[in-house]
């Protein structure tokens, strides 16, 4: 069989530049493909067909990682179905938590020596996990830690399911204190521009919510999917007809700013790229939701306020704001609370829903804009309870 062919950069990815060295994707895995492809993946193999459902019961429904705990399948079988169907793809490193075990970020080292982080949140009603979908990100944010490393690869699709289901392994083992035992959303906001990854981040959507044995079994409401806002993919991802979240990345209201804020504005303005996620909302009947993080002085003027509540008065949006979170070396800082409120106050009387985010695990630098696992350090490790992961 062959395996997954090798796109290192995405024509929806404007400034990047052509990669000289063909990045190593990762060994085939059963997430990768679906249930009819891994059929045919054991049958090749010399298994019965029936394997398939057996492997996947174990992966996705026992949320089972290691072939060697699924003792009722022949050991002769267990090896050969391990290298071929489920390898190791993410080695843990290290794994952070905080706010007494309800958030906790895992670095991975990928096959190639990548680093990536994944982020579990417990909340009385739900846990969610933020997921990568490309090791680094190319989109180049100034205030964003991950933007700062550039991209070194993307991710394949079972690199990225495979972070959702030992991360739903984690809550139904309970570790997640005060939650319920089971993983119920899925955010691509950790490291990467998932829409710059797109045939496998949208595969990898297909896994999530493929009732199980065949996925992961999660609604695919409780999915979203945030992009700085590549306008060509956002309109491919309307067409998909899937009942995803979409989140935007929008940071600035004006054009000058966002050109700065968000690089790939320089590509495509804040007209047309409230145009693509309008248009999403209208498609799919999913409200959008516009990430906008306050930085002091920088973009949290009350004129900007007014400026956002003009463009999205009547839409089906809702404004998500998120304190500016610390990154290493930034010259920016969060916006004091009386203009946060001030803020959330114009949003509020222009008619827009607004809230604010959570700045769920600052501690452990696995808030938002703060995942850049090249620069986890033992220093940034200090206060927060460490610990190896499991494997
Ligand atoms: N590339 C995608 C997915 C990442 S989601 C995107 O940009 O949408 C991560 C979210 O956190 C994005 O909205 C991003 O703009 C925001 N973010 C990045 N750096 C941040 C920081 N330092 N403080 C707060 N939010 C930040």
């Amino acid at each position: 069989m062959t395996t997954l062919p090798v796109i290192p950069t995405s024509p929806d990815q404007p400034d990047a530049v052509p990669t000289r060295r063909r990045p190593a994707m990762p060994p085939r895995h059963l997430a990768d493909l679906d249930l009819a492809g891994r059929q045919a993946a054991v049958t090749t193999l010399g298994e019965p067909a029936f394997r398939a459902k057996q492997l996947s019961t174990h992966y996705f429904g026992r949320l089972v990682r290691d072939v060697d705990l699924m003792t009722d399948l022949p050991a002769a079988s267990r090896e050969r179905l391990s290298g071929d169907l489920l390898p190791t793809l993410l080695t843990g490193v290290r794994e952070l938590a905080c706010d007494d075990g309800a958030t906790r970020k895992t670095l991975w080292r990928l096959h190639d020596g990548a680093l990536v982080e994944s982020v579990l949140m417990g909340y009385p009603d739900r846990v969610t996990a933020c997921i990568s979908s490309q090791a680094g990100c190319g989109m180049a944010c100034p205030f964003c830690a991950t933007g700062q490393q550039g991209l070194t690869r993307n991710l394949s699709v079972a690199e990225i399911v495979d972070q959702a289901v030992y991360l739903a392994g984690v809550a139904a083992s309970g570790a997640v204190t005060g939650s319920p035992p089971r993983l119920s959303r899925v955010v691509f906001m950790g490291m990467g521009e998932p829409l710059a990854n797109y045939p496998r981040v949208i595969d990898a959507v297909r896994r999530l919510t493929a009732p199980a044995p065949e996925g992961l079994g999660l609604s695919q409401r409780h999915i979203t999917v945030s992009t700085v806002g590549l306008v060509p993919a956002m309109r491919r991802l309307t067409a998909e007809e899937l009942s995803v979240t979409l989140a935007l990345s929008l940071h600035a209201p004006d054009d000058d700013l966002r050109d700065e804020l968000v690089p790939v504005n320089q590509r495509w303005k804040v007209a047309e790229v409230l145009d693509a996620a309008f248009h999403y909302a209208a498609q799919t009947g999913r409200r959008i939701s516009i990430e906008y993080a306050l930085i002091r002085d920088v973009n949290d003027q009350p004129w900007r306020a007014d400026l956002l509540g003009r463009l999205l008065h009547g839409k089906l949006a809702h404004v998500n704001l998120i304190p500016l979170n610390p990154t290493p070396g930034s010259k920016w800082d969060a916006s004091p609370k009386p203009v946060e409120r001030e803020f959330v106050r114009r949003l509020r009387d222009a008619g827009v829903a607004t809230t604010v985010r959570d700045t769920r695990g600052r501690e452990i630098d696995g808030a938002c804009g703060q995942l850049a696992a090249g620069e986890l350090t033992e220093a940034s490790a200090g206060g927060a309870a460490g610990a190896e992961v499991a494997q």
